[in-house]
């Protein structure tokens, strides 16, 4: 499997390119700014764009999608239960001090259990609410990878001060769907490093296993 991370935007959010290397279908998670670099990057790897999916409507993380699917063609899957955040692009933009970027809407809402497929990847949809009522987290079983988006990081969680951010539901998310997860699974977060299941069940400080 081909998987690129890079930072997009100027909050560096981790946008993540992964490639089937056969068929070479490919899904983008998060894709939050720099699409011309997202795009650069599928057509290094021959790949074509099949699903992209945006962990949660935070601008860092949506803010290129619409402009993804419209040099691609390629549906954007996205949580319901985001559509309050993202229907306020304006508001975060304005927070950030950017320009307001177009909502992609949700061409296929995405819950708890579904599967999301390019090729033969299949990245499972665990709903993990608390940083927004939204949140998705993708489980990558056959790579043992988790992309977490901004529920768990290396060493920390994900703030829950933000409209419709709970702290509560966030801890129950983390200890109740991604600690149960195997230990070796490793955890690539929204943004910074990478971390394992076994690291933050043991050392983060803010959710003990
Ligand atoms: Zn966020
Ligand atoms: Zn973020």
């Amino acid at each position: 499997m081909i998987h690129e991370i890079i930072p997009v935007g100027i909050l560096g959010c981790n946008c993540s390119v992964i490639g089937d290397e056969t068929s070479r279908e490919a899904m983008v998670i998060d894709p939050g700014d720099d699409p011309d670099q997202i795009l650069g990057i599928l057509k290094r790897h021959g790949l074509a764009l099949k699903t992209i999916i945006v962990t949660h409507a935070h601008i860092d993380h949506i803010g290129g999608a619409a402009r993804l699917r419209a040099a691609t063609g390629a549906p954007v899957y996205m949580h319901q239960d985001d559509t309050i955040l993202s229907d306020r692009l304006d508001l975060q933009a304005a927070w950030l001090g950017v320009e307001t970027p177009e909502n992609p809407g949700i061409d296929t809402p995405t819950r708890e259990g579904d599967m999301l497929r390019a090729g033969s990847i299949e990245a499972a949809v665990l709903h993990t609410p608390g940083h927004t009522p939204g949140s998705i987290s993708l489980y990558l079983a056959a790579e043992n990878k988790l992309i977490a988006g901004d529920t768990l990081f290396r060493g920390s969680i994900g703030r829950t001060d933000l409209p419709g951010g709970d702290s509560a539901e966030i801890m129950k998310s983390i200890r109740g769907k991604l600690y149960a997860l195997p230990e070796s699974t490793i955890v690539i977060p929204g943004h910074g490093g990478s971390t394992t299941i076994a690291t933050e069940k043991t050392s983060n400080p803010f959710v003990r296993g």
